[in-house]
């Protein structure tokens, strides 16, 4: 099953996507939000299978975030074997334990909008990620039980300012530009996927082809990143785990992303986004700054 948010004719829905055609729920989830949805998923997946209509075409509505307010949007750094090597290469020490941080929640961006380059950043900088949405709320999670608390899996661009990254040591900064977390194009349910551990992604920048792995390439697995997160907090329905990013990044070879790049992201099973880099000016930056009414 694959949940998308949509907008059409100014009005935003969830709905079911099927090939070429989303269905809209609303008759059968009212005003749920995504959260809602997520986490009484059990209960739901019935109706929402039975529902038949009213649909759209797919190409005719505009994709929402899946989930534009989770409690959490987590990211780990480094967790790919060979990207952990081009960071060594490029003189960065690799952590000894999984190594977490925020991406705060306000950068989450749509599947196909625009990326805004910061003026205040001439890094910017793309990553591929596989990411996990939680399906129930839990703590202490068992690595044999981690595959149980998942509802679905999604794209996330892990967008990076990497000269912000040493600004901050939790990274936090360099993270979270607004913008910065295009994720979707929809949540696709775990029940979809035979073995997450072994799924095909890959990012290209204008068509060039930059990234190019498979997620048994992580070196703490998703269900490691579950158990070891859970020692310390409790997940909730509706978090978002970006879960690493391959080789292939930008910033080893200073090839980074200006206005007019276009970004599309593939991982096999969970659909593509696509996102085109747009500038920040000066016009754009000062209509932001007026506070909203
Ligand atoms: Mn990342």
């Amino acid at each position: 099953m694959k949940l998308a948010r949509f907008t059409i004719h100014g009005s935003t829905r969830i709905g079911r996507v099927d090939g070429p055609r989303m269905t809209d729920l609303t008759q059968v989830l009212g005003d749920r939000t995504m959260r809602d949805v997520i986490a009484d998923l059990d209960r739901l997946r019935a109706p929402i299978m039975a529902c038949d209509g009213p649909f759209h075409a797919l190409d005719a509505v505009r994709l929402e975030i899946p989930v534009p307010d989770p409690q959490k949007f987590l990211a780990i750094g480094m967790n790919y074997a060979r990207h952990a090597e081009e960071a060594r290469a490029a003189g960065i020490a690799i952590p000894e334990t999984q190594m977490w941080f925020n991406k705060q929640v306000s950068c989450l961006n749509a599947p196909f909008d625009p990326v805004v380059k910061p003026d205040a950043s001439d890094k910017m900088d793309y990553e591929i990620e596989l990411g996990v949405v939680i399906g129930r709320r839990c703590r202490h999670v068992r690595r044999e039980e981690a595959r149980g608390v998942i509802a679905g899996y999604l794209i996330v661009n892990d967008v990076s300012a990497r000269d912000w990254l040493p600004k901050s040591p939790t990274f936090t900064l360099g993270k979270s530009f607004d913008t910065h977390g295009p994720a979707g194009p929809w949540i696709t349910t775990d029940d979809e996927i035979a073995d997450p551990l072994d799924l095909r992604m890959q990012l290209s920048v204008n068509g060039e082809l930059r990234q190019d792995a498979r997620t048994n390439d992580m070196i703490y697995d998703i269900y490691d990143q579950i158990a070891y997160l859970s020692t310390v907090m409790t997940l909730q329905p509706g978090d978002i785990l970006a879960t690493g990013t391959p080789s292939g990044i930008g910033a080893p070879t200073g090839r980074f992303l200006v206005p007019g790049d276009r970004m599309e992201l593939e991982i096999e099973g969970l659909g593509r986004i696509a996102c085109e880099v747009a500038a920040e000016t000066a016009a754009a930056s000062a209509r932001a700054a007026v506070p909203a009414a």
